[in-house]
């Protein structure tokens, strides 16, 4: 598996340990669409973004756009490598 060269920062520069992205799909393509990648301590400011860009995005027809989801950032894997961590958002949904 190849690793990346420096280390996935946070916005705060600290090492990001999670990826916040959502499924996008126009029907044809899907993708994981990323929004932030953040620290333990800046996860729940970020996530909170992302969720208010979520509700702000508008789609055209056919487009699918999931809730945002929280992933394990794992350096050097793919996007569907990536474990999702329905706890935490949990946890983040909760809290707001
Ligand atoms: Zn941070």
């Amino acid at each position: 598996m190849p690793m990346s060269p420096y280390p996935v920062l946070c916005a705060c520069s600290a090492p990001a340990a999670f990826k916040v992205a959502a499924r996008w799909s126009d029907g044809t393509t899907q993708e994981l669409k990323t929004y932030a990648l953040a620290c333990a301590a800046c996860l729940p400011s970020q996530y909170a973004r992302a969720v208010a860009k979520r509700a702000a995005c508008h789609l055209t027809l056919g487009e699918v756009l999931d809730a945002p989801g929280v992933y394990d950032l794992a350096r050097g894997a793919r996007d569907k490598q990536l474990a999702r961590r329905a706890d935490l958002e949990a946890e983040l949904t909760s809290a707001t």
